[in-house]
């Protein structure tokens, strides 16, 4: 039996979903452009404002789409303010650092929500920073970053504002978050499977020639898809397949709106549940997304993470490991094929591994 995935991706994926890929099309079928323009038209009608915006779909990992965004939309001299407290802020600033731009991360600790007076204070000051990247849930914790007001004192500070919106698109509301650019994946909250990543980006910012690589220059993958529908070089169609059949099912939940209500179902009885046995999850409530939770690691000595997540597996769910630098932590998932159902008896499970392991202290050593 397969576990079901409580990670921040791959994730569960719907039968249809899965069964949409037992189809080989031929690139320039007229059949695979209708669903090359399907995806596209499906993703900007997930925007507040789709008619400001083009969809650009990149073949790869959900990095390579932020790494296109961020090639093709930062100028060479701009200098970019990376708001960073975990693992995808400090990939954005590495990645800006790679491609030569002038970096100024904004760093705070991983369990921490930026600090917003900081930022417009830095902006203020330096008028050599033209852009923005920020992270909208931050999955290393599974932090809900304050991305609207981040918009906002972007905005207001006249700079421009890049969003890593990989694991929150399709889920969390984008309503009020003025940006240049959205970068996020087929295989997170939109539960199509791994192999595409896209970049909504605003009409008036794609620039010819800015790109530092061929392979991701957004300009010259979009002024391709607007001649004749198709790809420069080979898409994966079965990846493209599925996500098709994936945005159909998303609209069958009801949107955004319906999906993220069922992933805020599934983080109340997953918090509920665990906490009631004597799990502390790191974050506050408030800053916690319903998208991937992060919880202390027990301080019982008998505690060993892959006991406990051989134990689970065993038991038909596969959990994530924590990747703080500080804090022992692990993590589990609220995304994918994953309902209240699930999540309730995943919280049973846990029950009687923590029984049969003897678990005993299941909060940390508070120091
Ligand atoms: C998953 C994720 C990415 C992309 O990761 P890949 O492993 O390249 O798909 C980027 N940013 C965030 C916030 C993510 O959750």
């Amino acid at each position: 039996m397969e576990p079901l995935l409580l990670t921040p991706g791959p994730l569960t994926t719907e039968p249809r979903v899965r069964a949409a890929m037992q189809v080989d099309l031929g690139s320039r079928d007229p059949a695979f452009l209708a669903v090359t323009a399907r995806i596209q038209a499906g993703l900007l009608a997930l925007l507040p404002e789709p008619e400001a915006f083009v969809a650009i779909p990149v073949q790869g990992s959900g990095t390579f789409a932020v790494e296109a965004m961020l090639g093709s939309l930062v100028p060479r001299d701009a200098g970019v303010l990376v708001l960073v407290n975990g693992v995808y802020g400090a990939r954005a600033a590495e990645i800006l650092t790679r491609i030569g731009r002038r970096v100024l991360p904004l760093v705070t600790p991983e369990e921490q929500a930026p600090d917003l007076d900081l930022l417009e204070r830095r902006l203020r000051a330096d008028p050599g920073i033209s852009h923005v990247v920020a992270i909208h849930c931050e999955t290393t914790t599974g932090q809900l970053e304050p991305i609207a007001e981040i918009a906002r004192i972007t905005a207001a500070c006249g700079r421009r504002l890049l969003v890593d919106a990989m694991s929150s698109f399709g889920a969390l509301s984008l309503e009020g978050v003025v940006a240049d650019a959205f970068a996020a994946s087929s295989n997170k909250c939109l539960e199509g499977v791994p192999g595409l990543g896209f970049v909504l980006v605003r009409r008036d910012c794609l620039q010819a020639g800015l790109c530092h690589s061929v392979a991701l220059d957004l300009h010259a993958q979009w002024s391709r898809l607007a001649k004749d529908g198709q790809f420069r070089f080979t898409p994966p169609t079965h990846v493209m397949l599925a996500l098709d059949e994936a945005i159909r099912l998303h609209a069958e939940e009801g949107g955004v709106e319906g999906r993220g209500g069922r992933y805020r179902e599934n983080l109340r009885i997953l918090v509920d549940g665990l906490t009631a046995m004597g799990f502390v999850p790191l974050l506050p409530a408030d800053r916690q997304a319903p998208i991937i939770v992060t919880f202390h690691s027990p301080s019982d000595p008998v505690w060993d993470f892959p006991t406990f997540y051989e134990a689970l597996r065993s038991r038909g769910f596969a959990i994530y490991p924590g990747s703080l630098t500080q804090t022992p932590t692990f993590r589990v998932g609220c995304i994918g094929q994953v309902f209240p159902a699930d999540m309730h008896r995943f919280v049973e499970v846990v029950r009687e591994v923590v029984a049969e392991l003897g678990l005993k202290k299941l909060s940390p050593e508070l120091s």
